[in-house]
């Protein structure tokens, strides 16, 4: 790609540690500088057509070149086989809350869900909506701080739906249940992290913003095998049927977050891909990790085996501490560590495009400022 200016660089953002910002942000989240680069000069001018890829027509050559690139990424990325198809739909995965049930769940039927962390917990409200959902297994009454180990799921359940990882508490999953029935996944904050055998799950969904792309789209993958079961009257939109049969065009799809996405995930296969991708992050998280258990000032939340490399949840021992260090932290260009709402403390998000310099960055603010007030 060309050597930009680009107008980031004067103002810091996404400078992946070269003495800029330091993003930690849980979602919208980092993506890789040369995203960034690359789609700033299309929305001024698309490959030398003249055009912004914001006026192109969707059914157009151009951007039907980029709809099956991204696909075609996803499908070499996962390692996917021929059963299952990969699809860019509409609104974040909370959509997914919904669709998932309304596609596979008849009203008498039940499914089996995982309640996991507030997502999971959403998921389960949308379901009932669809059916009768059975909680196989919660770690709610333990302030979701673990992944639980010691459960059955019926046999006779539709499908399995689990939180791969869990973006507030930050929990993952580090083995994906075997099961007998369809599982499905909502994967939004660790697709593509870590090597996984994407194929043991019949339905997989993630809203872009954290791993793969921009806010406004979804990425649905899924075993076409599972579909066309459920008894009631799917409107078209909603059917996932109908979004495999038009090659995820059914209608306007979100192009310019689409075009984000084949950034990134070209991005991701020049890397090395997925593979690469996961020795990458487990470095990063074990830095971090590595200072919140030997720094005396700070302690992790959650299980030690059940720690998710993608959202690193901790917090300080002193909690009148606690501005001090996320004021600190903001003086040397570190943002977006503060924890959810819910949850508190500190969350550093660590995502694919996340660099290990700026983890660096963090550790070495923290054992400054343990130095300051220990
Ligand atoms: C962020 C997040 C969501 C919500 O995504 P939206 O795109 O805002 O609907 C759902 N599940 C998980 C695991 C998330 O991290």
């Amino acid at each position: 790609m060309k050597e930009v200016n680009s107008p980031f660089r004067s103002q810091g953002t996404p400078l992946e540690g070269i003495g800029g910002v330091h993003n930690f942000n849980a979602g919208p989240s980092i993506l890789p500088k040369q995203v960034f680069e690359e789609a700033s000069l299309a929305v001024l001018n698309y490959n030398d057509t003249g055009l912004s890829i914001l006026e192109i027509g969707h059914r157009t050559p151009i951007f039907q070149a980029i709809m099956d690139e991204a696909r075609a990424l996803v499908k070499a990325l996962m390692r996917l086989n021929n059963e299952h198809e990969v699809l860019f739909l509409h609104g974040g995965a909370s959509t997914q809350f919904m669709q998932v049930p309304m596609n596979l769940l008849n009203e008498k039927e039940t499914a089996a869900y995982s309640d996991t962390d507030i997502w999971g917990a959403k998921a389960i409200k949308e379901a009932k909506l669809y059916g009768n959902v059975d909680v196989v297994c919660s770690s709610k009454e333990a302030g979701y701080t673990f992944i639980p180990k010691d459960f059955a799921v019926p046999n006779d359940a539709k499908y399995f739906h689990i939180t791969t990882n869990n973006t507030i508490y930050g929990t993952q999953w580090q083995k994906i249940p075997n099961v007998s029935i369809p599982l499905v996944a909502d994967m939004s904050s660790d697709i593509l992290s870590r090597q996984i055998d994407f194929n043991s799950f019949d339905l997989i969904y993630a809203g872009a913003q954290k791993n793969v792309g921009a806010a406004g789209v979804n990425l649905v993958v899924v075993n076409k095998n599972i579909l066309g079961k459920v008894k009631r009257v799917i409107p078209t939109i909603m059917d996932y049927r109908n979004h495999i049969k038009e090659g995820s065009m059914l209608n306007t799809p979100p192009v310019f977050a689409v075009y984000v996405c084949m950034l990134t995930l070209r991005w991701l296969k020049n890397m090395g891909g997925v593979a690469a991708i996961e020795q990458l992050n487990n470095e990063k998280a074990s830095l971090l990790y590595d200072e919140i258990d030997n720094n005396p000032l700070f302690f992790g939340t959650v299980a030690k085996e059940d720690r998710s490399k993608m959202n690193v949840c901790f917090m300080i021992k002193d909690k009148e501490h606690e501005e001090a260090f996320l004021a600190f932290a903001k003086q040397q260009n570190i943002i977006g560590i503060k924890g959810h709402r819910t949850a508190g403390g500190f969350r550093a998000s660590l995502y694919n495009a996340a660099p290990l310099t700026s983890v660096q960055v963090l550790v070495d603010v923290m054992k400054e400022f343990s130095n300051k007030v220990g």
